[in-house]
């Protein structure tokens, strides 16, 4: 008899709602995460429509409008040299806005409504390495709790939800299936008071920016070029290459930052690492979130494809705990997130590299945003999980003060 019926490595976005909806539909699920409750990590929040989807069939969205999450009901493209485009946010069943939650909002929201359907939460547990039976099976992991204790937890699978670097991708070696080339490294600072109600990107100067609204009156703006740019600038400082970016990209958006906003907070960097898609499944393993595939954050949709794929990986471990052959429903789960995928990787690659002028970029958006409607077109069409907990969550709140920043950083 093993510990679990599942171990999830990794406690944010993927691996949250992983062992979420393993917990709702009756598995015994551990989710252990080095990292505390309610810590921060490197993010500019903006959820699209399929991440609000996701959300809202969760029974969730109730608690992250409860905590503050201001809707996001346009959305505005600012182009070199062109007037601005304004898109309003068409409602649909369960989507009424978009939202751009703070990191330790959603995590938390996501990591308490899995220990209310069941599942056993090991903050502060860091996975050193992987259990393997005589054939190489992967039958658990090895963690090091708070007391410095080594502690085995069984499982006959082992998720890795553990990032960009997972250790469980390394461990099982898994094969990349596809690198990616190009990145943006990213600058971003909170503004208070800015008083924007949509997201507002723009492109230009081989740069981009954006304003996205979150929580506690706030908006995150930030600023992103290719990594070799970004680390010329900030010769000069952070603050000098936020300014710099941020006059490159458009005058309508720093103006309105300006305008608005209060002097923002301190200066957040991401240096920039190029995407990948890696095998994803394995003899009792398998890769959802960052660790199974990441694309360049200029798109704004890792989150989104986190909530989506911890649902098609939920059905297929499901489906091997009632007896169907693991590597039929494993390979099913990653050949359905490699095809909703590609499309929007390729797409992320080429507004990465930052090689476009106003018309192509604006071609490269609208693939972006096709790519993103086949996606909200599966999700609709599947039966709605059931939401048994839409009341609000029954963990502390977190403070309005992110206590700790995780993640990479330049
Ligand atoms: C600068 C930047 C901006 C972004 N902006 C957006 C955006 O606006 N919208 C969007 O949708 N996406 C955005 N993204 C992407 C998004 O942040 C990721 O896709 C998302 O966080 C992936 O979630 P995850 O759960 O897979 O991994 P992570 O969020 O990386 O979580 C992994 C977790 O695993 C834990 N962990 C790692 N190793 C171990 C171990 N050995 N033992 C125990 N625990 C471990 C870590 O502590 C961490 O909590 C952005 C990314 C960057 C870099």
């Amino acid at each position: 008899m093993t510990d679990y019926d599942v171990v999830v490595v990794g406690g944010r976005v993927a691996g949250a709602s992983t062992a979420l909806l393993l917990a709702r539909a009756g598995a015994r699920v551990a989710l252990v995460d080095r990292g505390r409750r309610c810590s921060d990590t490197v993010s500019t929040h903006a959820l699209m429509r399929a991440g609000v989807l996701q959300l809202s069939r969760w029974g969730l969205l109730d608690r992250l409008v409860a905590a503050g999450t201001p809707p996001v009901c346009r959305t505005t493209f600012h182009h070199e040299g062109r007037r601005p485009v304004e898109v309003s946010i068409r409602p649909s069943t369960g989507v009424d806005a978009l939202y751009a939650p703070r990191r330790h909002v959603l995590d938390t929201i996501l990591v308490d409504a899995a220990a209310e359907a069941g599942a056993e939460v090991l903050h502060q547990t860091h996975v050193t390495a992987l259990l393997r039976d005589g054939h190489g099976r992967v039958t658990g992991v090895v963690a090091r709790a708070t007391d410095g204790r080594r502690v085995p937890i069984t499982a006959p699978v082992t998720v890795g939800a553990d990032g960009i670097s997972s250790m469980v991708a390394r461990a099982v070696d898994a094969p990349v299936e596809v690198q990616g080339r190009a990145a943006s490294a990213v600058l971003y600072r909170y503004v208070p008071g800015c008083g924007a109600s949509g997201y507002e990107w723009a492109y230009g100067g081989r740069a981009a920016a954006g304003v996205i609204p979150t929580n506690g009156g706030e908006c995150c703006v930030f600023v992103s070029s290719t990594p070799e740019r970004v680390r010329r600038l900030r010769r000069q400082g952070a603050e000098a290459a936020f300014d710099a970016l941020l006059g490159i990209v458009g005058g309508a958006v720093a103006e309105n930052v300006r305008d608005r906003g209060r002097p923002g907070g301190r200066i957040r960097g991401w240096a920039g690492t190029p995407g990948h898609v890696r095998r994803s499944w394995g003899p009792g393993w398998a890769l959802v979130g960052d660790a199974g595939y990441f694309k360049d954050p200029i798109t704004t949709h890792g989150m989104t494809d986190a909530l989506r794929d911890a649902e098609l990986l939920t059905d297929a471990l499901l489906a091997v705990l009632d007896g169907s052959a693991e590597a039929v429903a494993l390979a099913d789960y990653q050949a359905t997130r490699d095809r909703l995928s590609r499309d929007l990787f390729e797409v992320t690659e080429e507004v990465a590299a930052y090689e476009w002028h106003a018309d192509r970029v604006q071609v490269l958006l609208r693939r972006v945003s096709s790519a993103m409607r086949a996606e909200v077109d599966l999700l609709e069409a599947r039966v709605p999980r059931p939401a048994p907990w839409s009341a609000a969550g029954a963990g502390a709140p977190c403070s309005a003060e992110a206590p700790e920043l995780g993640g990479h950083h330049s």
